[in-house]
């Protein structure tokens, strides 16, 4: 057994297969995948191996979409046949709201090119006259979909992976992992079978390897452990039955038809396939408990929980009624296995928090189908640098040290609970709230405030009068928010709002090697001391990691300022890329100062005269002007009793104010502002008006126009490029030209909705592009969009159009900054 290896894949699942595949295919010779027990014994040797083949995400559809097209080519090039039926996938629709749904996934598949077509019930029953049709609306179908031999996949890719010269070494359990400066030293475990357990033995051996990955399924927290990070990965009980013969169905199949699709009745919350003459019912049920919060005990192993009927009772039911014929089948086998899970559904793939050359691809719910495309790009991101899709959405930093094993169990068995509900784009979920919350909470909260999670965060919304309910609100369309929203949008173009935006990243970066580093990691000229600029992190391959706004404090002390959702993400790239650059620039400190500092945003043509009541000056009436405190400056001023950093920029594009203050004066600063804004109608605003607001100004948000597949010229800022400076990735940037461009979009749709963000983009019959983000324009009275286009659509004048609930809408791109684009409001002096 090699005990020195390039990547060492620590599990021997669907997942960890695939990576150590992808690795060598793309070119690493001296690959190893450890497995504990056998090659598939975890999750994934009882999976029913559908393989939905889209998504609502977008980087996630692009994976599923490659497993698909990989698997179909695994026979040829390993002799192994991995059983892939390609059935197709019938998603059924018993409610108005749910055919909403699918067409908004529809417009989502179009964008990755993936086909569907619509089904009505007639069309339905024609073809499948097994199924009952008389309570549904329609359906989406998915013909390119189907189901695999999830073992098989399995050890085809093995087959595969061994050809290429990957070493599989079984009953080796990985047991502790310490990296001595440019290798990972892994300590592995023979394990030995011992009264039907796998125990381990005496025998150790020290693997040294340059990157290891972790690929541990249901092991999850025992290898958290063993790194000292934190992944919210739990398995949940999931289950599903297999019927006996059902002579309705044996009978339609031996008169020469066809396998069914595989039935999805999300109003049920079930899906059903063919297998053998009979039915499986796979169920996503209430209750289902997470497993395994504290490691796997050594008595699991190929295992299976009991099966719980009553649980699943309704959702049994329900198929009774969907395909009748079942009713009188018995009960062949049954499944209840782990499912691992993460709060948001996705699985965690991509570097270590903290940690250098550890990468992860934990947490897979939908493994089978993911396993594939997982492999692929996270063999991109470990051999080139980056993966040629923006992987942030499934990246193991988007939960943060707040995250502990409580919150994570009970969020996985809500993630799992979802999975059928209605996906409207503007739900919150329930569990485990509230619990990171800003001190103005209980005062928000009394005033209407209709909260969202973001990061654990707690933040308005929207405000509500007494007795609205913002679950009876959501909706495809418009929802009962929207016009709350408008109002809030209004107040802030016409009169003056507040928004909490406490839960921003905020970084001190500081030290001799400060300025030289960040000069370094950032793609625009730094400020100088007093002032705030707008820059861009860039990745290796010169796309975009980040967005910052600096604040320079001092000659050599900066604030920065990044999104709230992502503070562990940028948290991590800023530290490691500190210390690789500290011995040549200097002594560098950094930071994370986000807790520390409560952050309100006060914006709109009354803003000034609001601050002006509240402020501690020798001369109160200039202290706000242009001269004193010009447009992307800071200043610290005190409001009341309360020592403000004051930032002047607004992300609504408004004459407004960051106020950034020590977050234990929080409260008293909230009531002195809204004291102060009582006389002038301030009204309190959250940020879904704040999302509108931003694209009428063309602000581009992080996570949605700006990311890892677009560098920042695609996306349309080259003002924020400083060309003349050496930074990080700036060479690949150059090198990559102008694929594809971002920009705003006015758009005549529907009356009763506006773009969610996910639409596909058509200039003729052509498709063009997508967008990335969506809502409503006050100052225009339509609805609005921004995306990413073909270069020669990103023309101002350009008529495009946009698919929304199955039609398509008229949109024109309109210059940037459509709303004020000489930004004279923002500037706007006493
Ligand atoms: C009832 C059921 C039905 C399902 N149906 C589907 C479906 O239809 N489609 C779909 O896509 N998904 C389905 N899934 C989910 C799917 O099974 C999982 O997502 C998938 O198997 C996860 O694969 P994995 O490789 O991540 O984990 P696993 O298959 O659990 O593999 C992890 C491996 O790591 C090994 N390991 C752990 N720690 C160590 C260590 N320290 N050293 C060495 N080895 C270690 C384990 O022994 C294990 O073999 C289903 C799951 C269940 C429970």
């Amino acid at each position: 057994m090699k005990t020195q290896v390039k990547a060492l894949v620590v599990g021997g699942g669907a997942v960890g297969t695939s990576i150590a595949y992808h690795l060598a295919k793309a070119g690493w010779g001296d690959v190893m995948l450890l497995e504990r027990d056998e090659l598939t014994s975890g999750s994934t040797w009882h999976a029913a191996g559908l393989l939905p083949l889209f998504n609502m995400s977008f980087a996630t559809t692009h994976i599923h979409q490659y497993s698909v097209e990989f698997y179909k080519t695994l026979e040829a090039e390993t002799g192994l046949n991995a059983g892939f039926a390609v059935v197709g996938n019938l998603r059924m629709a018993q409610t108005d709201a749910r055919m909403d749904e699918y067409m908004l996934y529809a417009s989502t598949a179009e964008t990755c090119g993936v086909p569907y077509e619509w089904l009505t019930p007639d069309e339905i029953k024609a073809k499948w006259p097994l199924i009952e049709t008389s309570d549904l609306k329609g359906a989406l179908y998915h013909r390119t979909d189907g189901y695999i031999n999830p073992a098989d996949v399995t050890m085809a890719m093995a087959k595969g992976a061994r050809q290429r010269g990957v070493a599989i070494e079984r009953k080796w359990q990985a047991d502790a992992f310490e990296w001595n400066g440019t290798h990972w030293e892994v300590t592995c475990t023979k394990m030995v079978e011992k009264g039907g357990n796998l125990v381990p033995s005496e025998e150790q051996i020290v693997i040294t390897a340059e990157h290891v990955v972790t690929a541990s399924g249901n092991h999850a927290q025992r290898t958290a452990q063993m790194l000292g990070i934190k992944m919210p990965a739990i398995p949940v009980e999931h289950q599903f039955i297999v019927m006996d013969r059902d002579p309705a169905l044996v009978d339609y199949r031996a008169a020469g038809n066809v396998e069914h699709p595989v039935i999805r009745d999300a109003d049920a919350q079930s899906y059903v396939r063919e297998e053998r003459g009979g039915w499986i019912l796979g169920v996503y049920e209430k209750n289902a408990p997470a497993r395994f919060e504290y490691g796997v005990p050594d008595s699991f192993r190929a295992d299976l929980f009991q099966l719980d009927l009553e649980r699943i009772e309704d959702q049994y039911m329900a198929m009774n009624h969907r395909i009748p014929s079942a009713e009188n089948c018995g009960l062949k086998d049954d499944f209840n296995g782990p499912i691992c899970y993460t709060p948001d559904g996705n699985p965690l793939v991509g570097p270590a928090p903290g940690l250098r050359n550890m990468w992860l691809a934990e947490g897979f719910s939908f493994g089978i189908t993911a396993a594939g495309g997982t492999g692929y790009y996270l063999a991109q991101m470990m051999v080139e640098g980056e993966a040629e899709i923006d992987m942030a959405s499934l990246d193991p930093k988007r939960y943060g040290d707040w995250m502990t094993t409580e919150y994570a169990a009970r969020k996985n068995e809500e993630a799992y609970d979802h999975v059928y509900i209605l996906h409207h784009p503007d739900e919150e979920r329930p569990a485990c709230r509230p619990l990171r919350t800003s001190p103005a909470y209980d005062r928000q909260a009394a005033r209407g405030a209709q909260f969202g999670q973001m990061n654990g965060w707690e933040r308005p919304n929207y405000y509500a009068p007494e007795g609205f309910s913002d679950h009876d609100s959501r909706s495809f369309r418009r929802g009962g928010w929207w016009q709350h929203a408008v109002e809030e949008a209004r107040a802030i173009r016409e009169g003056v709002g507040l928004i909490d935006a406490t839960a921003f990243t905020k970084h001190l970066v500081r030290g001799p090697g400060a300025t030289a580093f960040l000069d370094w990691f950032t793609c625009n000229k730094l400020p100088s001391v007093g002032r705030i600029n707008l820059t861009y992190a860039l990745t290796g391959a010169g796309t975009t990691r980040t967005e910052y706004t600096i604040v320079r404090l001092a000659q050599d002390e900066y604030y920065l300022v990044s999104a709230g959702a992502w503070t562990a993400y940028d948290s991590d790239y800023l530290r490691k890329a500190i210390a690789d650059k500290m011995p040549e620039v200097g002594y560098i400190e950094c930071h994370d100062v986000t807790t520390q500092w409560g952050v309100f945003a006060i914006a709109g043509p009354k803003s000034r005269d609001v601050l002006r009541d509240l402020v501690r000056d020798a001369e109160p009436e200039t202290v706000l002007s242009n001269k004193r405190f010009p447009w992307l400056t800071m200043r610290n001023i005190e409001l009341g009793m309360v020592p403000v950093r004051a930032i002047r920029v607004a992300y609504t594009g408004e004459l407004g104010w960051e106020l950034h203050h020590p977050i234990e004066m929080q409260n008293h600063l909230f009531d002195a502002l809204e004291k102060a804004g009582a006389p002038h109608g301030m009204k309190l605003v959250g940020t879904r008006a704040q999302n509108w607001l931003r694209q009428e100004k063309s602000y581009r948000a992080f996570g949605n126009e700006l990311g890892r597949d677009a560098t920042p010229l695609e996306a349309d800022l080259p003002r924020f490029v400083d060309l003349s400076k050496e930074f990080h990735g700036k060479q690949a940037m150059v090198d990559h030209g102008i694929r594809v461009k971002c920009v705003t979009l006015l758009i005549d749709g529907p009356e009763d909705a506006d773009p969610w963000g996910r639409e596909v983009l058509y200039n003729g019959e052509r498709r063009t592009g997508r967008l990335t983000s969506g809502g409503y324009s006050v100052a225009f009275g339509k609805s609005i969009g921004m995306g990413y286009v073909q270069v020669e659509d990103a023309v101002v004048g350009q008529k495009l159009k946009v698919k929304m609930l199955d039609q398509l809408w008229e949109a024109e791109v309109v210059e940037d900054s459509p709303y004020d684009p000489k930004n004279q409001r923002i500037r706007a002096d006493i």
